[in-house]
């Protein structure tokens, strides 16, 4: 079954499950102008900071009920130094499932949520070229909740809504 819905605001029907997420991790959007020039690196899928703070960006699914496709948020993680390089190390690597998971501290703050920055997760490398994917440890949080106990059709189409048209 794929995913579609009529939508009440523009009246198309929306298809499918797009990935919704920043293009940077929250610590290098704070920055200004200069240090993001002088002090960072920032790639599709990795972010340094003054040669000290370690990023990679991975998808953080959300399955849905009756769906055998999840709703994806494209987040940050901050990982330490050593995890990075093995991450680095695997980019270009199809087999990569055998290594990690990484300890990360979630660098993204996700919209419908409370605060969502520094949640402690799990990074796990996935063959073929596909992101890392994020699991949020147990926590007192929603999306903790969200993740482990799959979200409604209607949140899901709620979430694509309000992401493809903001307030
Ligand atoms: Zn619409």
């Amino acid at each position: 079954m794929s995913f579609s819905f009529q939508c009440t605001t523009c009246n198309e029907i929306h298809k499918g499950l797009p990935s919704f997420g920043p293009d940077a991790p929250h610590s290098y959007d704070i920055l200004s102008d200069l240090d993001q020039e002088n002090k960072a690196v920032l790639g599709s899928d990795n972010c340094i900071i003054e040669n000290e703070y370690f990023f990679v960006r991975g998808r953080l699914e959300l399955p849905i009920h009756g769906f055998d496709r999840s709703f994806v948020w494209l987040v940050w993680c901050s990982l330490s130094r050593e995890s990075y390089e093995l991450w680095a190390d695997s980019f270009d690597k199809l087999e990569r499932e055998h290594i990690g998971p990484f300890f990360g501290w979630l660098n993204t703050d996700l919209p419908f949520y409370e605060n969502t920055l520094n949640l402690a997760t799990s990074v796990r490398l996935v063959d073929g070229g596909i992101r890392p994917s994020v699991d949020v440890y147990e926590a007192e949080h929603g999306l903790y909740f969200d993740q482990t106990n799959r979200i409604s059709v209607a949140k899901a189409e709620q979430f694509v809504h309000d992401l493809l048209h903001p307030r």
